[in-house]
């Protein structure tokens, strides 16, 4: 009798190898659909670098119209918000939380324009703007218009933590922010007298302007220093996270937004690619979508983000305005570039790196 065993076996060997073919295949596309990847993502951060990167705002900063002083305030200011944002991601803390607190430091700070130091607008009030975003999941918070909240940077968080919503405005924003405990103020603790001084010239220069149609930011800013903040960070588990809080720019007209609660304008951050906060003339940064323009060159032609940065403030410069951008990317590589004189700017990173800067080199 003819034994059937070796057909048997091939045909055995043949089951088990298509099983373990279909298995493998299912597991692929469970690990897809659990983990969603967006366009242009290639490969996990090799490293577990953090680190965490800031500006003050650009403008028409030059050594020779700072005194020692000037430049120890600033420089210590810098360094105090570096620091705090970077104790909270050494602690393991998230690069939301490290963002959010270095821009208290500062809107704490007379020396920016943002919180405390607030500049004017045309009717003598303060309406500020912030927004933060996550680059983990895209979700984003942002108030603008806001006369009364001490830190917008906090009122910009819970937005995002607690609404379905990205941007509340004015007195809405304002109301919404009281209920979850943030830190409402008079109209009298924006007021400094340097701002408002700025704000007495650039209405004196204004009524010499020829013509007051043109919307000429560089006719209405005294010294030319936008003094925004923004802050960057990424974190130990390779999240990155992007904040920006401003007071505007002197002598807007009352109701103007620019480009800081913005998202895609003034902010943006995403993990598959870069983390961004601008300071400059906000029109010309809503019109290029610069910070999300930025995430778009690395994402799409393969830019590095200093490359991207030069491309951003480039057609920003060609269109006739002026600022800057800072950054990171997931691997903690630190960007930066302006068409100003100077930016307030500093970064600290898990590898020692602690730098400081004010001037073009
Ligand atoms: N970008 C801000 C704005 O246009 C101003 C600034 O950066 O200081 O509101």
């Amino acid at each position: 009798m003819k034994s059937h065993l070796p057909k048997l076996l091939v045909v055995s060997l043949l089951l088990i190898f298509f099983i373990n073919c279909k298995k493998s295949q299912n597991t692929e596309s469970e690990t897809q659909n659990s983990t969603p990847k967006l366009r242009g993502e290639t490969s996990e951060p090799t490293e577990k670098h953090f680190a965490i990167v800031i500006h003050g705002g650009a403008g028409t900063i030059k050594k020779a119209n700072m005194t020692s002083e000037q430049e120890t305030a600033y420089h210590e200011k810098l360094q105090e918000a570096l620091n705090i944002g970077y104790a909270v991601l050494e602690k393991g803390g998230t690069s939301l939380e490290a963002v959010q607190k270095a821009i208290n430091v500062m809107e704490d700070s007379p020396l920016f324009n943002a919180g405390k130091g607030a500049v004017f607008n045309s009717a003598g009030k303060n309406e500020l703007d912030a927004s933060i975003m996550d680059g983990k999941t895209l979700n984003s918070g942002a108030v603008a218009g806001v006369s009364h909240i001490k830190n917008p940077i906090n009122a910009a968080r819970i937005v995002m933590d607690s609404t379905r919503h990205v941007l509340l405005s004015g007195k809405g924003a304002e109301n919404f922010a009281k209920q979850y405990g943030v830190i409402l103020v008079e109209d009298d603790y924006f007021h400094t007298e340097r701002r408002y001084n700025q704000l007495l010239k650039a209405q004196k220069k204004d009524k010499v302007s020829l013509d007051h149609s043109a919307f000429n930011t560089h006719e209405l800013i005294d010294d030319h220093k936008y003094g925004t903040v923004g802050a960057v960070a990424l974190d130990k588990n390779g999240n990155i996270a992007a904040a920006t809080s401003t007071g505007g720019i002197t002598n807007k007209k009352y109701g103007r937004i620019g480009d800081s609660p913005l998202i895609g304008a003034g902010t943006y951050a995403n993990n598959n690619t870069c983390g961004v906060s601008c300071t400059g003339t906000g029109e010309y940064f809503i019109r290029t979508l610069a910070a999300h323009e930025a995430s778009n060159l690395m994402q799409y032609k393969n830019l590095s983000l200093q490359e991207s940065f030069e491309n951003v403030i480039g057609q920003i410069d060609d269109l006739g305005g002026d600022g800057g951008m800072v950054g990171l990317d997931k691997n903690a590589n630190i960007a930066w570039y302006f068409n100003t004189e100077g930016m307030y700017r500093g970064y600290k990173k898990s590898n020692g790196e602690n730098v400081i800067q004010f001037y073009k080199k």
